[in-house]
C-alpha cells in the first residue's frame, strides 16, 4: 500500500521513471507520448540537456539563499529577461513556486496597491464563471469553477463571476460577434456600477480560458472592450497567464495577441517547463512605483520565493525557446494539429467544438451536437477518456465541466513546442483510438 496521500485515493497509477524528449517511460518500460504536457507544463519535453546542465550548474554553485537576506544573479537575470519582453508597462517580477501562488500575490498585491494610494474602500473582486485560478483559498475564490469551488463554498471570498467569452455555448442565436462581444463589456461595466465604481479592486481573467473550458479563445475586440471599461473605473485588470502564457499559444505572453497590457501578470507552468517549480506576478510601473514610494515593503512572502535554482532553471527554459526559435514552430504545429483534428473529428457525433490557439487546442466533447447537450457527468466521460488514452501510451488532459450546466466536458491538448511532425500524427491516432473505445 503506498503511503503517499494521492489525489485520487482509489487510482493505481503507472510509476513514471524516465523522460525522453516527448515521451514519459514507466517501469514496465511503456511510452507515453505528453500531448498535455502534464497539465500544459513541460513545453521543452522531458529530457532536454541545456536544461538540466542549467540545473546541475545552480545547485552545485549555489541551490537557494533566502530572500530576505539576499537577492541572486539567476533572480535578477530571468526579472529581466521576462520584463524586457513583456507588454508594456510592466515594471518587475514577484517570484514564486507555482500558479496559484502567482494568483494570491496578484491578489494581494492589488489589495495592497489601493491601500497604499489611500482607496482601501476597493476590495472587490470580479472574475468569470467556469475559470480556474487555482486551488488556494484567494485563487479558488477567484474561480468560476462550481465542481472545484462546492465544497469550500463557505469559507471561500466573495468574488463576483461574469459571463466568459465561450462563444460556442454563450453566444445566442442571431447574435453577431460583434454584438456578443459587446453585451459581454456590457455586464463587466454593469457589474462593476452594481458594486460600485470606486469600491471594485480588480478584474481577473485568462486571456486564453484552459482548465475548465479547453483552450477558449475570446473573440476580437473582447479584451479592448474589458480593457477600457477597467481603466474607465480605475479598476486593475489581471491576466491569468499561468496556463496560456510562456509561448503556448505562440507568443511568449498570450496577451500580445489580443493587443492589451495587464496591471498584473500571473505565469507559472511552462516557466520553468516542469524541471523546477516556479511561478511569478508581473507588476507594472504603477502598482511598483506606488508600493515602492509608500510602505516600501510587499506585505506577503513565502520560503521559497525567488529560489536560486528555479530562477535559474526558468532562465534556462526560456534560453532555449528564444534561441532554438521555437515560438514560430508553435504556432506552425498549432495550425497543422488544429488542420488534423479537423479532418479526424470535424464529423465525430460526439465532438461539437474544436478550438485553441498555437499548441494550445481542446475539444468540446457532447452528447447531441446539435443541441450541445453536455453527456450526464455520472458518466464519467472525461476520467474513461483519459483511461483510455492512457491505456494507448497517450496523456492528454480530459476535464469535465458539467456540474454547473454550462459545458460539456472536454480534451485539452498542449503537447511541447519540440513535438516532431510524426508525433502529431501519433498523437490524432491515439486520441482517435481513445473516443472510439469510450463512445
Ligand atoms: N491559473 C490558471 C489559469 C491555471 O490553469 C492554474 C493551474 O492549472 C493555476 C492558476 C494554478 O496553478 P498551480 O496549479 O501551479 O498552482
Amino acid at each position: 500500500m503506498s503511503h503517499v496521500f494521492h489525489r485520487h485515493l482509489q487510482h493505481t497509477y503507472p510509476v513514471a521513471v524516465r523522460g525522453d524528449g516527448a515521451y514519459i517511460i514507466d517501469q514496465q518500460g511503456k511510452r507515453y507520448l505528453d500531448a498535455s504536457g502534464g497539465a500544459a507544463v513541460s513545453c521543452l519535453g522531458h529530457s532536454d540537456a541545456a536544461v538540466i546542465a542549467a540545473v546541475q550548474q545552480q545547485v552545485s554553485q549555489l541551490a537557494y539563499a533566502h530572500t530576505s537576506f539576499f537577492t541572486t544573479e539567476p533572480m535578477e537575470q530571468l526579472a529581466d529577461f521576462l520584463i524586457e519582453r513583456a507588454p508594456a508597462g510592466m515594471e518587475s517580477v514577484y517570484f514564486v513556486s507555482g500558479g496559484s501562488e502567482a494568483v494570491e500575490a496578484a491578489l494581494k498585491l492589488a489589495r495592497q496597491y489601493f491601500v497604499e494610494i489611500g482607496q482601501p474602500q476597493r476590495r472587490h473582486l470580479i472574475a468569470r464563471r467556469q475559470s480556474y485560478h487555482g486551488n488556494t483559498l484567494g485563487a479558488l475564490a477567484t474561480g468560476g469553477n462550481a465542481w472545484r469551488r462546492q465544497q469550500f463554498e463557505p469559507i471561500l471570498m466573495n468574488v463576483s463571476h461574469v459571463s466568459p467569452c465561450y462563444a460556442y455555448r454563450e453566444q445566442q442565436p442571431g447574435e453577431s460577434e460583434g454584438d456578443f462581444v459587446a453585451r459581454l463589456v456590457r455586464e463587466l461595466e454593469d457589474e462593476i456600477l452594481r458594486l460600485g465604481a470606486d469600491q471594485v479592486m480588480a478584474f481577473v481573467a485568462e486571456p486564453v480560458v484552459g482548465a475548465t473550458l479547453g483552450a477558449v479563445t475570446a473573440l476580437p475586440g473582447y479584451f479592448q472592450g474589458i480593457r477600457e471599461v477597467c481603466d474607465r473605473y480605475g479598476v486593475l485588470l489581471i491576466l491569468d497567464e499561468v496556463m496560456c502564457g510562456m509561448g503556448r499559444t505562440g507568443s511568449l505572453f498570450a496577451a500580445e495577441q489580443e493587443g492589451i497590457s495587464a496591471d498584473l501578470i500571473t505565469i507559472a507552468k511552462g516557466l520553468g517547463a516542469g524541471y523546477q517549480p516556479i511561478g511569478a506576478t508581473l507588476v507594472s510601473k504603477q502598482i511598483y512605483q506606488a508600493i515602492a514610494s509608500g510602505s516600501g515593503f510587499f506585505q506577503h512572502g513565502h520560503t521559497y520565493i525567488g529560489h536560486a535554482t528555479a530562477c535559474a532553471t526558468a532562465l534556462a527554459v526560456q534560453h532555449q525557446i528564444e534561441q532554438r526559435n521555437l515560438l514560430p514552430q508553435v504556432r506552425q504545429l498549432g495550425n497543422s494539429l488544429m488542420a488534423r483534428l479537423r479532418q479526424r473529428f470535424a464529423e465525430h457525433p460526439f465532438i461539437g467544438d474544436i478550438r485553441g490557439r498555437g499548441l494550445f487546442q481542446g475539444l468540446e466533447i457532447v452528447q447531441d451536437r446539435s443541441s450541445k447537450a453536455a453527456f450526464d457527468p455520472s458518466l464519467k466521460v472525461n476520467a474513461r477518456l483519459k483511461k483510455a488514452a492512457m491505456a494507448n501510451g497517450l496523456m492528454c488532459y480530459p476535464m469535465g465541466g458539467t456540474v454547473d450546466g454550462r459545458t460539456g466536458d472536454h480534451i485539452l491538448l498542449a503537447p511541447p513546442f519540440i513535438l516532431q511532425d510524426s508525433q502529431l500524427d501519433e498523437l490524432v491516432d491515439k486520441l482517435a483510438l481513445a473516443c472510439d473505445q469510450v463512445f
